[in-house]
């Protein structure tokens, strides 16, 4: 920040904007990088400089940057109607036919769709259909959700709430909602020395079968999780993990409510994460790639039998009391028909898948043996590599963080948009990237890797 000039963009970025996520000192000493525009996988910044998206903006732009046909959707749809919401009967054609595809492309025992503005509300709104359902069917005591260490569901008070990781509930007061969290299904960090991933599904089910008993099933009201866990640190479940955890939901009448704000679309390599894992949900919560984040969305999908008790139960009291002034926008709902049009259309989830093996192959081979990668993760267009101090004894830096940072700062000097989560190093990129881009992409990791590793002796 020391050379920008006083009246430039990165100067009055820093005098005027508070950051979402970001340590805000150390922004008034370095300044942002100021994003200009976009092409496919690419992003630039006003000062000329490219860089591969390696994070698909947040884990969301799956059909890339610059996509003209998802501008013209929005154009077309603001020249003829260009808001309408959906409180008191009111409705818009974009809103209704996306609801009815993603009924159609979601689980079968979804049947009804509520939109909001973002995965936070969208997650706010499934654990109050849920506790509005509870007590249309006289469960009243049953209200706490049951979350996983290292989640993470947004950061409304609720959604944060069932967030499991300390920054984000750290002096803002939370949890404030009803929750317990338990063990976060990450094999290589929670599992015994030895123990199987079955064997160590087998335990988180008990754990969790342990934790409805001794609270009382009757005031647990749903488990909620993301079938791969992405912002946490990018941690696929262990073998057998949500066959385990869906049979403990079932007998003690928790409702299972999946988290797909990353995984929807085609992440995986699958439509959706319930496919990849093969999960029945009660509520399913979309948003990110549902428009490629383009516009605003998320979407919460609830069962009939949870419709059911909602409208007989807002039939008795006169109106179901919840909604957003820009819930169901007919803009954003228009450039979310588009975008599902365009992954349809050029096979993207074919491509995340394909290109996710090579993906995942690549980073393998390319880091899975550095003495400071304890781990190399992923499934499809989703991979994490974590660093390590101690490979053999899986010993985290002190502090941790510090080299995360130090690879995300020279991944930017190398040209590449990765995420540090602590030491552990994500990728998320758009759909549409192919096996040549992801190794551009990997080579220019590899550099910043270098560099930022240069000189540190591994134990
Ligand atoms: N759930 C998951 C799994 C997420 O990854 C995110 C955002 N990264 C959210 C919810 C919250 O979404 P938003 O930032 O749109 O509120």
């Amino acid at each position: 920040m020391s050379n920008a000039l006083p009246n430039s963009m990165q100067a009055r970025d820093v005098e005027y904007l508070l950051h979402a996520v970001t340590n805000a000192r150390r922004h008034e000493e370095r300044g942002p990088i100021v994003i200009e525009r976009g092409q496919g996988i690419r992003v630039f910044d006003d000062e000329g400089r490219e860089y591969i998206e390696g994070m698909a903006g947040l884990w969301s732009v799956a059909v890339g940057f610059g996509e003209k046909r998802l501008a013209d959707a929005a154009y077309r749809q603001l020249q003829k109607l260009p808001y309408y919401h959906s409180f008191s009967h009111k409705s818009n054609e974009p809103a209704i036919l996306l609801a009815e595809r993603l009924v159609g492309m979601t689980p079968e025992r979804l049947r009804k769709v509520f939109f909001t503005n973002s995965g936070s509300e969208a997650n706010d709104t499934a654990i109050k259909l849920v506790w509005y359902f509870n007590n249309a069917r006289g469960h009243h005591a049953k209200k706490t959700f049951i979350a996983r260490q290292g989640a993470y569901h947004g950061i409304t008070i609720a959604s944060g709430s069932l967030t499991g990781l300390p920054t984000n509930h750290r002096d803002f007061d939370l949890p404030i909602i009803p929750v317990k969290h338990v063990t976060c299904p990450h094999h290589y960090r929670y599992a015994d020395p030895g123990e199987s991933e079955e064997a160590f599904s087998t335990r988180l089910a008990d754990e969790l079968e342990a934790t409805i008993l001794e609270a009382g099933p009757e005031t647990i009201a749903a488990f909620i999780g993301e079938p791969l866990m992405g912002a946490g640190g990018v941690m696929p479940p262990p073998e057998g993990y949500w066959q385990k955890i869906q049979a403990v939901c079932h007998k003690y009448d928790v409702l299972l409510v999946i988290d797909e704000v990353i995984n929807g679309f085609g992440r995986l390599g699958t439509p959706f994460g319930c496919n990849y894992y093969g999960i029945d949900p009660d509520v399913l919560v979309l948003s990110k790639q549902i428009t490629s984040s383009y516009q605003p969305l998320a979407a919460v999908l609830i069962s009939d039998e949870i419709y059911q008790g909602i409208a007989d139960n807002s039939a008795k009291i006169g109106t179901l009391g919840h909604g957003f002034t820009a819930g169901a926008h007919p803009v954003a709902c228009a450039v979310a028909n588009e975008n599902l049009d365009i992954i349809e259309e050029r096979g993207l989830v074919e491509n995340a898948r394909v290109v996710g093996e090579h993906l995942q192959r690549e980073l393998r081979r390319r880091f899975a043996d550095h003495p400071l990668v304890g781990e190399v993760r992923g499934v499809g267009l989703i991979a994490a590599i974590e660093l390590v101090a101690d490979k053999a004894a899986k010993r985290r830096f002190d502090p941790v963080g510090k080299l995360g940072l130090a690879v995300f700062d020279a991944a930017h000097e190398q040209g590449v948009i990765i995420r540090a989560i602590g030491d552990q190093i994500a990728f998320c990129p758009p759909l549409i990237i192919t096996e040549k881009e992801v190794d551009e992409m990997l080579d220019r990791f590899a550099r910043a890797f270098d560099q930022a590793t240069a000189g540190l002796n591994p134990a």
